[in-house]
C-alpha cells in the first residue's frame, strides 16, 4: 500500500498585511498533522513555480499578463488583497500544489493539499481574496495530461464556488456541486451543475441531510477524480458564515466526501479552502481534521 501523498510549502504564507485571511493557517495546520504523528517528516512534497502553460489552461492571457506585471486592474482588482509579487507567486504556487496533489492522487489514491481551495478566481478575474483558480488549473491538468478526463469538484465552502462554476461552464466532464449558505457572498450566485444553497443557521443534521443525496448525483457522473474544497467556514463560530456546523459535523461531512469516493474507487484530493473563525486554532483543527481524514481513509 503506497502512503497518500502530503502536498504543502512554506511559501504559502506570504505577507497579506492586516486580513480576515489567516494566511498562517497553511503552516499551521501542516504543524498540526505532524506534532500529532499524521504525517512524517520528509513525506510533504513541495510544488514546482507553476508554469505559464498551467495557468493558462484556466486563466486567460490577459488577466495572467496583469499579475505577471501587478497591474491594477479591472481584472485585478476585485481580489480584496493586496497585489504583490510574494502574493501572485504564492498562490500560483498553491495552484501547482493542487496540481501536483491531483497528479499524486491518481497514482496513489488519495492526496492531501494542505492549501488551496480558492474557489472565486474567474477565468479572466479575481475575487474574493483569490488571484489563481488552483480546483479549476488541476482540473485541466489532469484533463490534458491524460490522467483523468471526467472529474467532479465537490466544494462545501461556506460560499459558492462561484469562479469554479464560470470556468467549467461549457465542461460537460467536469462536474461541479457547491453547496453553500445562500444568503453569503457571492451575490449573484454562478450557476454550477448542482448547487444547494441552504438556509442561515443551517445545523449538522439537515447539512448533513442535504449533502448526502448531492453526493448521489457526483457519483453518478463517474469521476475518476473528485477534487473536494473542505472550507472551515461552516463552522457555527466563522466570522464570514452563517451556518452552525460543529466540528463533529464537519468531520461527518469530511467522511462522507472522502470515504465515499474510497468506497467507489475514486481518487481524491482534499484541498482547505476558506476559514475564519474567531479563533485561529480552531480554523487549524477543522483543516487538520479533514486531512486526517484523508489520511486514515488512504491506510485503510
Ligand atoms: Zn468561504
Amino acid at each position: 500500500m503506497t502512503k497518500p501523498a502530503v502536498v504543502w510549502s512554506p511559501r504559502y504564507a506570504c505577507d497579506i498585511g492586516a486580513h480576515v485571511f489567516p494566511i498562517t493557517k497553511y503552516g499551521l495546520v501542516h504543524q498540526r498533522l505532524l506534532a500529532e504523528g499524521w504525517i512524517a517528516p520528509g513525506q510533504t512534497l513541495e510544488p514546482p513555480p507553476p508554469t505559464r502553460e498551467l495557468l493558462a489552461a484556466a486563466h486567460d492571457g490577459g488577466y495572467l499578463d496583469d499579475l505577471d506585471a501587478l497591474r491594477w486592474t479591472p481584472r485585478t482588482m476585485r481580489a480584496e488583497m493586496p497585489l504583490t509579487r510574494e502574493i501572485v507567486d504564492a498562490f500560483a504556487l498553491g495552484a501547482s500544489g493542487t496540481t501536483l496533489a491531483a497528479r499524486e492522487a491518481m497514482a496513489r489514491g488519495v492526496a492531501v493539499h494542505v492549501g488551496g481551495g480558492l474557489h472565486h478566481a474567474y477565468a479572466g478575474h479575481a475575487e474574493g481574496f483569490c488571484y489563481l483558480n488552483d480546483l479549476a488549473v488541476a482540473a485541466r491538468a489532469m484533463q490534458r495530461e491524460g490522467l483523468a478526463s471526467r472529474i467532479a469538484i465537490v466544494d462545501l465552502d461556506v460560499h459558492q464556488g462561484n469562479g469554479t462554476a464560470s470556468i467549467f461552464a461549457d465542461d460537460p466532464d467536469v462536474f461541479t456541486l457547491s453547496l453553500h449558505q445562500e444568503r453569503n457572498y457571492p451575490s449573484p450566485k454562478e450557476p454550477g451543475d448542482l448547487d444547494v444553497g441552504l438556509d442561515d443557521g443551517t445545523d449538522d443534521r439537515s447539512y448533513l441531510a442535504a449533502l448526502a443525496p448531492a453526493l448521489e448525483r457526483v457519483w453518478a457522473h463517474g469521476p475518476r477524480l473528485v477534487l473536494y474544497q473542505a472550507g472551515a467556514d461552516p463552522f457555527e463560530q466563522d466570522v464570514l458564515g452563517g451556518l452552525s456546523l460543529t466540528f463533529a459535523g464537519l468531520e461527518a461531512r469530511d467522511r462522507a466526501v472522502i470515504d465515499g469516493c474510497r468506497e467507489r474507487g475514486i481518487a481524491v484530493v482534499t484541498t482547505l479552502g476558506g476559514g475564519y473563525a474567531r479563533r485561529i486554532e480552531d480554523t487549524v483543527r477543522i483543516h487538520a481534521t479533514t486531512c486526517r481524514c484523508a489520511l486514515e481513509a488512504a491506510s485503510r
